[in-house]
């Protein structure tokens, strides 16, 4: 079969198409980047925002109009909330709830095997990363569902409580992915901060984090995101070894006191504050990123202005900024007072412009500076060099800095020093220096 799949939203999404592409070439099929060659799509949807939603819907519509031949399987968040409203939608084969995701490959090839050896996927692995041009980072999803309730949350109505996978397992799967040539795995979940709690042995994201440094030797290891609760004093130690990246997404949602507890948020300014304190104390280079909520019911232009000034203080270098969207179940849905459209579209135009300069600032404080970059993308030709033929590249530091520059053709999944010389809106502009890794033939 030739199967395309598309992820809407998180990054647990992205790992969670990226495990069934690798199980399905396992199984002998072939992964394609264009829905309009596909036998079969599998769309990952995502519910956070309505927009989010409408992505969904309109993905659909366009896949099967130009491809009306194709099966179109619906799963994810989106499709667990609303699964009889997916099923209508013109194109849609088949809704599959989270609940029953894992069931995805069985579905789509039932004589396919589920459990072929870590060692004998190798080969696998390596025919993935070498076809997902533009993802050299490996996404693992090492927790599912979440134990809080806030208020304005749909995921965990979508996703249940929080579930980990075994230590074990993790571990094994990335042993095998720095085999197969990743350089980079980025730990995944819902709540990552309350891996293991729900394990016998009740181990938790410190022992996860110090047994993947301690039994792997991939050479890059990120977070995804992490709420700023549940997390032990000793956690930012782990950073001194160098493989863990040096890049935190802390949620803050709000710069309101109010705000948050009308959100049920278990973090406050003080916490936050003295949490991120810590950790850039602890960890030198930290980029620190976030996600930012305005408009939420009742936030007052008083509420909003605590807000600009806490994120201004706290000196993030990159914001998510969403404007509220009610979604159905929450709780915040049912609260009083929501906001006219505009008024949030205000209140995201004024945070985003803030976050912009506060990116700008943050990059400008690399200027000069000589960094390993990880590249990634290829995005367009570049001229040529005393390497010969050239490209554009794009690619991130240990600390998350997007940067672009150009260079030999097989840069793909490759780490150089590179000096890094201005900052732009979306990242810096830099100069290989040498290569830290062997380049491939050419
Ligand atoms: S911590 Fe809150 S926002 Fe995050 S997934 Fe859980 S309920 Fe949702």
């Amino acid at each position: 079969m030739k199967v395309y799949l598309h992820s809407i939203g998180c990054r647990l999404n992205q790992s969670e198409m990226e495990t069934l592409g690798r199980q399905l070439l396992a199984a002998g099929h072939e992964i394609v980047n264009d829905p309009a060659q596909a036998d079969q799509v599998v769309i990952n949807t995502c519910a956070v925002t309505s927009e989010a939603a409408r992505d969904a819907r309109n993905i659909t519509r366009r896949i099967h109009r130009d491809n009306e031949a194709a099966n179109i399987f619906l799963t994810g968040c989106y499709a667990t909330i609303a699964p009889d409203k997916l099923a209508q939608i013109e194109g849609a084969s088949r809704v599959v709830t989270n609940q029953d995701k894992s069931q995805l490959l069985h579905i789509l090839d039932p004589q396919a095997r589920h459990d072929l050896p870590l060692y004998e996927q190798e080969p696998i692995l390596r025919e993935f990363l070498a076809g997902s041009s533009g993802n050299t980072r490996a996404f693992i999803k090492v927790q599912d569902g979440c134990d809080n309730r806030c208020t304005f949350c749909v995921t965990t109505i979508a996703r249940g409580d929080s579930q980990s996978r075994h230590l074990g397992d993790i571990v094994a799967e990335i042993q095998a992915l720095h085999a197969a040539g990743y350089r980079e795995a980025v730990l995944t979940g819902v709540h990552l901060g309350s891996y293991g709690r729900d394990l016998d042995n009740h181990t938790t994201l410190r022992d996860l984090v110090a047994a993947i440094l301690a039994y792997t030797d991939i050479p890059r290891l990120r977070l995804s995101s992490l709420e700023p609760w549940d997390i032990p004093t000793d956690f930012f130690d782990l950073w001194q070894n160098p493989r863990l990246l040096p890049h935190l997404h802390m949620p803050l949602q709000a710069g309101s006191d109010a705000v948050l507890r009308r959100m049920a948020r278990r973090t406050s300014r003080a916490s936050f504050r003295a949490l991120t304190d810590a950790a850039r104390a602890a960890i030198p280079h930290l980029n620190l990123t976030t996600d930012i909520i305005v408009g939420f019911p009742g936030e007052t232009e008083a509420e909003f202005a605590e807000s600009v000034d806490f994120v201004r203080e706290i000196g993030f270098s990159r914001l998510h900024v969403f404007p509220y969207s009610s979604r159905p179940g929450t709780a915040a849905a049912r609260m009083p007072h929501h906001l006219p459209q505009a008024l949030k579209k205000e209140r995201a135009r004024q945070m985003i412009a803030l976050g912009q300069s506060l990116s700008h600032a943050f990059h400008g404080g690399y200027e000069g500076a000589q960094m390993d970059v990880l590249w990634e993308t290829a995005v367009g030709a570049g001229a040529p060099d005393r390497h010969g033929a050239a490209l554009k590249w794009v690619g991130y530091t240990d600390n998350y800095i997007r940067v672009h520059a150009t260079g030999p053709v097989n840069l793909f999944n490759q780490i150089t020093s590179t000096r890094l010389h201005s900052a732009r809106a979306d990242g810096m502009a830099g100069e290989i220096e040498y290569l830290t890794s062997q380049l491939p033939a050419q």
